[in-house]
């Protein structure tokens, strides 16, 4: 079980400003958010860290919610996109210890940097291929 702001604010013992919320998920906004409208989504189960250990109906749950809720979003803060972002693990940037999906509202010319990206040497991606692949059997 994983104890965390954001168990707080499942419980309500934290203020956040929620835009929607049901039996299993709880969306609310950001409170440092990378443009209005930033929301984060997450599972009321507080049993599971990140994207390894969430059970598959918690994570079928957000991922319906975050579909929906990334139209309203777009729509609502009159967007020209949005990004989709998880962070799992320190490493890769995740701070709260609660999985969560990120929607990010983009706006033509905004300043928030993309991905950089970076060219395979000779047989690299062949390698790492057949490695993803052997680790899935
Ligand atoms: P991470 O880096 O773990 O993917 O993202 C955690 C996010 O949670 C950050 O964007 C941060 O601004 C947000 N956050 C942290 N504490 C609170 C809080 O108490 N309330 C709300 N609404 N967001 C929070």
């Amino acid at each position: 079980m994983s104890e965390t702001v954001f168990s707080k604010i499942i419980r309500g013992e934290l203020p956040s400003h929620t835009v929607y919320e049901d039996e299993h998920v709880l969306a609310f906004l950001d409170i440092h958010p990378v443009s209005p409208g930033h929301t984060l989504v997450i599972p009321k189960n507080t049993d599971a860290h990140t994207i390894f250990d969430i059970s598959e109906s918690d994570w079928l749950a957000v991922t319906k919610v975050v579909r929906m809720l990334a139209s309203a979003i777009e729509k609502a803060t009159d967007a020209d996109g949005i990004n989709l972002m998880m962070n799992n693990r320190e490493h890769a940037g995740q701070v709260v210890d609660h999985p969560h999906i990120h929607i990010i509202p983009r706006f033509k010319g905004d300043t928030h940097p993309q991905w950089s990206h970076k060219t395979y040497k000779e047989g690299k991606d062949i390698e790492v291929r057949e490695k993803i692949k052997k680790a899935l059997s």
